[in-house]
């Protein structure tokens, strides 16, 4: 694939960014890939890659019935020529929602999974129990974030985004941050956009760059203040800011990552968090897939 020919970067225009003299310059991961788009593209690149080489032919993953990883993985695992399982938190939504519905028509095959024993998922009891029913399958933790998913993400950060000052994205698992702390150069700060409440994600970071001996050269930091009530949590006022840019700049958001993150972001700028002529990457991390199903349960129109 050649990269140049992908129109992927949107210099971001609008009255608060002119006024401030800064650049925001979109780096839409949610156009890179055809198939599979955004963060989830590069967090299973070389998981597909291992699973292939070590034999498997079975992924089996987990996520939330909305999930963008499930899709993700069902999408390259079919285009992979490899099954997969998706174990689903909770109860299977009946008729499938479109997240699931794309996902088993790429032959994914979907169970539920009780809250109790998903959130024991981790546990290496559980896991041995999955392979017994299931084989020898290959496991991709929930969001996808292990070293491989760390490895991928290290590649969305190209020679020419060294010149920006300023590199930002949202967080969930913190995978693909970790990922672009281990590649951004020592003149460039990254910041992340916690779509979780709380402050655990400072903790769950270092843990993270800790397992996985990453020793960043840039300086970064992460915002916790622009969850919005929570992971999947919005108000009116989010939504109305993702229409006014998708209107303003064509850029479509989604408001669980990537409308949090750059709602955060137009804030910080707002409040001269950075000097004149900053030049600041904003990574749009896809996601977009979620919108159909987010707009049939509560009735947006995103
Ligand atoms: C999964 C996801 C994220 C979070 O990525 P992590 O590596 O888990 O932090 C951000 N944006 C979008 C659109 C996602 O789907």
């Amino acid at each position: 694939m050649k990269k140049e020919s992908l129109p992927i970067y949107q210099d971001l225009r609008l009255p608060l960014i002119e006024e401030k003299n800064v650049q925001v310059l979109v780096k839409r991961l949610d156009l890179l890939h055809p198939v599979v788009q955004g963060n989830k593209h590069y967090k299973l690149l070389y998981n597909i890659q291992a699973a292939k080489e070590s034999g498997h032919s079975c992924l089996l993953t987990f996520g939330g019935a909305y999930s963008n990883h499930i899709h993700a993985t069902a999408l390259s695992a079919a285009q992979n020529g490899l099954n997969s399982i998706g174990m689903i938190r909770g109860e299977i939504p009946k008729p499938l929602n479109p997240t699931l519905a794309d996902a088993k028509t790429q032959g994914m095959e979907l169970y539920p999974m009780s809250r109790t024993s998903y959130r024991e998922k981790n546990d290496p009891e559980i896991l041995e129990k999955l392979k017994l029913k299931f084989g020898d399958v290959y496991i991709i933790p929930e969001g996808g974030t292990n070293a491989l998913a760390i490895k991928g993400s290290r590649e969305i950060l190209e020679p020419d985004d060294k010149e920006m000052d300023i590199v930002t994205v949202p967080v969930g698992t913190g995978g693909t941050f970790a990922g672009l702390l281990a590649s951004a150069s020592s003149n460039q700060q990254v910041l992340g956009f916690s779509a979780l409440k709380g402050s655990f994600i400072h903790q769950e970071i270092s843990s993270l760059l800790e397992a996985h001996q990453i020793s960043p050269f840039c300086s970064w930091q992460i915002h916790a203040a622009y969850h919005f009530g929570g992971y999947a949590k919005f108000n009116p006022e989010l939504i109305q800011f993702i229409k006014e840019i998708k209107k303003a700049s064509g850029i479509p958001l989604e408001p669980l990552y990537t409308g949090k993150m750059l709602f955060g972001l137009l804030d910080l700028i707002r409040q001269d968090t950075f000097p004149r002529g900053t030049r600041i990457l904003a990574i749009h991390t896809g996601g977009l897939q979620g919108l159909r199903g987010f707009n049939q349960r509560f009735h947006t129109d995103l």
